[in-house]
């Protein structure tokens, strides 16, 4: 088999079945390729040393007539907010820095039980607060199709590591967006799964009430197999749904196949302005409506006057949930400690070490949301935010009332510039203006590509969001357009993104 990274998950899986490759080589593919491409990417903040020997392990265990998961043998990479025994988990941040886990997250020991094989922890945002993965304290990920842009963020990391091929899997996590964006400025899938659908036990907490873990694949079909083998319900989360779900790989390979379009009816929400989103964005975005409705689906105009209010109250309620979550972080229990002089008193190494330990965006966030809930301040801001968030939810279930699902475009542009918007928060912000509303209503969400901007020959994403508990239905929707776009494209997206050579000579 000629090169390994190539393959989606579900081909490789199906080649380790047949005995047709081995784990080593599908592994030793992948790490030689994060060798030969990641010092230009930087999609990892570590590659595991022992991923050959987990490989070699599957091996032996198929060679002795175990039964394995669909999944078996296959690599994947994992976002670095997801603990992990046997690798640092940092968060991107510099207080976590060299931090080891006594415990794997849930969605990490079920993907091990699976036999998938860990490459390493991706980079992201710090405490996955940002939109471009430049608010690491490890440095900016760039992104594969233009080492002078931006993957996305905070999950940048992990769609950049599957859109370069240093991984056919990821996972990632989205609070506001961070699966799906990236998703839509690299060319890759990208799901949030309904609220509670996934463990996020281990998962290092930014705001509890919208986190959630999901995959980031180069297909919807491979996004089901992760889905599958991560979700469900897990005791140690208590807000883990304990609901039985179907398999969502089933679900994705029925709606490539099936006629699921015929008489599905797509949202577009009136309200969301053509302005401010770029032109090769709502270009691409019209033109996939135009196919769904080719092939029987029914765009029709809905109501939500709520979701341009999104961002506002988001960017309240993430904040006061992050400004508690991270109080933690207090040089006793975790990672870094600076003691500034011989006679420090507790507070002083606190405070001192949290100087030291969190960058800019993260020490803003704090702030605000402390604000937000100081005492005179609470309802004015925080209650006002969860109104919105209410109002937000009550359009989603109106919506819902007649429409399957929602079509958005998933981010206003296409991937912007390293050092762009980096030191304008509000700019930063505004790019999740379509991913939020999901997180605020807990509904889940979906984004695939859709084409490439004309302006400037980048990735776009259509994003489709369902009721809540209907994940499979994203599947089957999402397999059903991304079927329909390849056989116009002739190939996945991916193929025609350049091959990195602008910096580092390697293709
Ligand atoms: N970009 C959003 C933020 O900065 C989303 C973060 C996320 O989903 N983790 O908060």
């Amino acid at each position: 088999m000629s090169d390994l990274t190539r393959l989606s998950a579900a081909a490789l899986a199906d080649a380790l079945a047949k005995g047709e490759v081995s784990s080593v080589d599908a592994t030793r593919a992948h790490l030689d390729r994060i060798a030969a491409v990641d010092g230009d990417v930087h999609a990892f903040l570590h590659v595991s040393d022992h991923a050959l020997d987990v490989a070699a392990d599957i091996d032996r265990r198929r060679a002795a007539g175990e039964e394995l998961g669909p999944l078996a043998g296959v690599p994947l990479a994992i976002k670095d907010v997801l603990v992990t025994t046997d690798m640092p988990s940092t968060s991107g941040s510099r207080i976590l820095e060299g931090y080891m886990s006594p415990f794997d997250a849930t969605v990490v020991a079920r993907s091990r039980a699976a036999g998938l094989v860990p490459l390493g922890k991706t980079n992201m945002d710090e405490f996955a607060m940002g939109s471009s993965t430049e608010h690491s304290a490890y440095g900016p990920t760039h992104n594969p199709w233009d080492l002078e842009r931006v993957p996305g963020g905070s999950g940048g990391g992990s769609a950049a590591a599957v859109a370069a091929f240093e991984a056919p899997l990821a996972l990632g996590s989205d609070t506001g967006g961070s699966i799906r964006q990236p998703a839509h400025l690299t060319g890759t899938v990208g799901v949030k799964p309904t609220y509670g659908g996934v463990s996020r036990y281990g998962a290092i907490a930014l705001a509890s009430s919208l986190d959630q873990v999901g995959p980031v694949t180069r297909s919807v079909l491979d996004a089901g197999l992760l889905h599958d083998v991560i979700g469900g319900h897990d005791h140690r989360d208590s807000t883990s749904l304990t609901d039985v779900w179907p398999s969502f790989a089933e679900a994705a390979r029925s709606g490539a196949r099936g006629d699921v379009l015929k008489g599905l009816r797509v949202g577009v929400v009136r309200e969301l302005p053509d302005s401010g989103f770029q032109a090769g964005v709502s270009e691409s975005f019209r033109a996939s409506l135009a196919l769904l409705e080719a092939n029987g689906a029914e765009i029709v105009e809905i109501s939500a006057p709520h979701f341009e209010y999104g961002v506002a109250a988001y960017y309240l309620i993430l904040p006061a949930e992050a400004s508690s979550n991270l109080a933690k972080f207090d040089s006793v229990r975790f990672g870094m400690r600076v003691t500034p002089h011989a006679n420090s008193t507790v507070e002083d190494v606190m405070a001192a070490t949290r100087e030291a330990g969190f960058g800019d965006e993260v020490k803003r966030r704090i702030i605000l949301g402390t604000y937000a809930l100081s005492a005179g301040y609470y309802d004015a801001y925080y209650g006002s935010a969860q109104k919105v968030r209410t109002l937000i939810q009550r359009d989603f279930d109106a919506a819902f009332g007649t429409v399957d699902v929602i079509a958005t475009p998933s981010a206003p542009t296409t991937a912007f510039r390293l050092g762009e918007r980096v030191d304008d928060p509000l700019q930063m912000y505004l790019n999740d203006v379509t991913t939020i509303p999901a997180n605020l209503a807990g509904v889940p969400g979906i984004s695939i590509p859709s084409g490439l901007a004309e302006e400037d020959g980048l990735p776009v994403g259509i994003q489709f969001l369902a009721p809540v508990r209907e994940d499979a239905r994203l599947y089957r929707v999402g397999a059903a357009l991304e079927a329909l776009l390849e056989d116009a494209w002739g190939g996945p997206l991916l193929d025609r993104a350049p091959a990195l050579t602008t910096r580092g000579g390697v293709s």
